[in-house]
């Protein structure tokens, strides 16, 4: 079966989208294996085209180029593009050798879409190498190489795909006399294991050298020359499968391109990093002032608690009578008023709360001290704030710390706890006669006051009920000042808040005040992050434009790819990897340096304030780093494509 049969091809180029120019007119012709054919022609005849042809580069023409007897023209694109892999070699007038990568790794890199190991693609690249007597040069960069060396790099890059056809397109042009000799011998030894070379050239003295000579004349053929025999020994073809870039192979590919312009992509890495970054820290920080300000919520008091009191328009007048204002401002609860609080809606359970200020004593071991306030216990004192001994059950009262202190020394205070103590409150009676309620009590335990607690001065603490018998023995009542209603979850507070407002009590706006502070606090970190949001938008546009001039820059590398192989999904899966790996990058930064921060100002701050307010937890590390990749990636995707898109030919003859 014939190798290369051309028939009736035809091509015109349009110039300025208008007149068709003619380039290649009914051009028939065959070719065989083991020819070394030159296509000789003067400048401008349209031998560049027919190569481009009868490489795949270019579909844009009529008639046919059959390839061991099927036609290009029927084929997918991908078929197409393992044609120009597996059986084209381009070798090209300026040798188009990627210029920042090594000799070996020039010739390898058309092996990288082949699924040899990579140990296989080495050996194999080295021996091509050494073959065509640039074993010592194998580490270098084709700038430190010679013309003709550079082109023997180009001829080794071309076998290295083991190919059916050698297309060199004015090969020997950029080289001297002696070097194109050597060049063109080194052709024909490759024909003569069984491989269709065809070579353009303008020169007759070069068009000699081979077995045949095609000439070409303003798109026609004028003469098919037969020189020699072509050489017929058998190519030996090896079992090819058609296997794409991987993955692995691109991203080394982007690495090797990042590399190569370290700085650059450095500052943009650094760039997105200063987003990422900002918004990392941010929300640390929002989420650490939050956790801070619950923190402190919650150890002073329950967060389900809405505590309510009720004054009246008397209360000024009463508190002009001269007693403290927080007794007789407020009124006491009746029945009704308890009834109301308790039947709000999501009120889990309450609790009557008074204290007796300024009218009691205590004696204990002849010692008599008074007592500045008695209050009955809540659920907002807690077992773990006992210093010891526990919370007062039924006849037992709970001293706190400084109180105990006054009665029984610095030393032995805690030795109270178990002890019974007498305890007096003058008050008055129904007729306004002044009485003494008489009890004796056990001490439960010692409250550490110090630390948290509503109660300023020296005190005890009884339960309510407790209070109550003690004052019925002489037909006394206990008159709530406070109820405590219990919200059935946090949510209800509010609710519950309103509705003791619309009963026309108060409740203590401290807590709201708290949750509002909250609110406030996760709302600047959202801005902030937000605003620190807008740099990141910032730094994808940089990553977006950064990628287009590597684009552009890298045009000729993308057209080299093209055609010794590589898919438009190659293309795209380099620029893909490459913005991949500069937003990972730019993430780890910023991850690095957030925590850097994180250390030294929550270092700072437990100093100073004894408190550390940024929270970097792995979530938003994670969130972080996810985010810039997911940034960069986003900003590569017109660049990959736009990349995946040039045409192979001419980003070839881009300067
Ligand atoms: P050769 O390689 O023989 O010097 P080419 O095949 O490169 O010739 O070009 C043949 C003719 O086609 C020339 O006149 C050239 O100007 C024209 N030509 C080549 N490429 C293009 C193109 N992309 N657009 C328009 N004209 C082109
Ligand atoms: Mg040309």
């Amino acid at each position: 079966m014939t190798l290369l049969e051309i028939k009736h091809l035809n091509k015109s180029y349009m110039l300025a989208g208008k007149e068709k120019v003619p380039v290649l007119r009914d051009v028939n012709v065959t070719f065989e294996s083991g020819e070394f054919v030159s296509i000789l022609g003067e400048s401008g005849s349209g031998k560049s085209t027919l190569m481009n042809i009868i490489g795949g580069m270019d579909s844009d023409y009529e008639g046919d180029v059959m390839i061991q007897g099927k036609t290009l023209r029927e084929m997918k694109e991908i078929e197409i593009d393992a044609y120009r892999k597996d059986k084209i070699g381009f070798i090209f007038q300026s040798f188009n050798l990627i210029p920042h990568l090594s000799v070996l790794e020039n010739v390898m890199i058309a092996m990288q879409m082949t699924d040899h190991s990579e140990k296989e693609r080495t050996q194999r690249a080295k021996e091509i190498l050494t073959e065509i007597g640039l074993k010592d040069h194998m580490h270098k960069r084709p700038n430190q190489l010679s013309g003709g060396q550079k082109q023997r790099v180009a001829i080794a890059r071309a076998l290295s795909n083991d190919p059916e056809i050698i297309l060199a397109d004015e090969p020997t042009g950029s080289l001297d006399q002696e070097t194109s000799e050597q060049i063109l011998e080194l052709l024909d030894s490759i024909a003569k294991k069984g491989v269709l070379i065809i070579t353009v050239t303008h020169s007759q003295r070069v068009a000699d050298f081979g077995s045949r000579i095609v000439s070409v004349e303003d798109g026609c053929i004028k003469e098919d020359l037969f020189l020699k025999e072509r050489y017929t020994s058998a190519k030996e073809t090896t079992q090819k499968n058609g296997k794409n870039l991987s993955f692995a192979a691109s991203f080394k590919l982007a690495i090797n391109n990042m590399t190569l312009n370290t700085k650059r992509n450095m500052l943009v890495a650094t760039g997105g990093a200063i987003g990422i970054l900002s918004v990392i820290l941010m929300l640390s920080l929002g989420s650490g002032v939050t956790s801070y300000i619950n923190d402190q919520i919650n150890s002073s008091m329950n967060p389900l608690l809405v505590d309510v009191v009720k004054t009246s328009d008397k209360g000024e007048m009463k508190h002009q009578e001269g007693p403290p204002m927080d007794e007789f401002a407020n009124e006491p609860f009746t029945e009704q008023d308890i009834n109301t609080i308790s039947n709000i809606a999501n009120v889990d359970s309450i609790e009557k709360v008074t204290t007796i200020s300024g009218k009691s004593n205590v004696v204990f071991n002849g010692k008599n001290k008074e007592l500045s306030d008695l209050e009955t216990l809540t659920d907002s004192i807690t077992a773990d704030q006992i210093e010891a001994g526990t919370l007062p059950n039924e006849n037992q009262v709970m001293l706190t710390a400084s109180f105990a202190k006054s009665l029984s020394g610095d030393e032995t205070y805690k030795s109270l706890v178990g002890k019974p103590v007498n305890l007096y409150i003058n008050e008055m009676d129904g007729q306004n006669q002044p009485v003494t309620v008489e009890t004796q009590w056990v001490v439960s335990g010692i409250y550490d006051q110090e630390d948290k607690g509503p109660i300023r001065g020296a005190g005890a603490y009884v339960s309510y009920s407790t209070l109550e018998n003690a004052y019925s023995k002489l037909n006394l009542v206990v008159h709530p000042k406070q109820i405590n209603a219990y919200a059935e979850n946090q949510d209800d507070v509010v609710s519950i808040k309103e509705a003791v407002a619309k009963a026309g009590f108060q409740s203590s706006p401290i807590a709201s005040i708290m949750e509002r502070i909250t609110t406030y606090v996760k709302m600047a970190s959202w801005v902030l992050s937000g605003i620190a949001g807008i740099s990141l938008l910032v730094s994808g546009i940089m990553i977006l434009v950064v990628l287009n001039i590597s684009v552009v820059e890298r045009t000729r590398e993308i057209g080299i790819l093209r055609a010794i192989g590589a898919r438009k999904k190659d293309i795209r899966r380099i620029f893909f990897s490459e913005s991949a790996l500069l937003g990972l990058l730019s993430g780890v930064i910023a991850v690095a340096v957030a925590w850097v921060i994180s250390l030294v100002l929550n270092n700072i701050l437990s100093n100073t304030f004894g408190v550390e307010l940024i929270q970097l937890t792995p979530v938003y590390m994670l969130f972080g780093i996810v985010v810039s990749t997911l940034i960069s990636v986003v900003a590569g995707v017109l660049p990959s494509s736009k990349a995946a898109k040039l045409d192979p030919m001419e980003s070839l003859r881009y300067e």
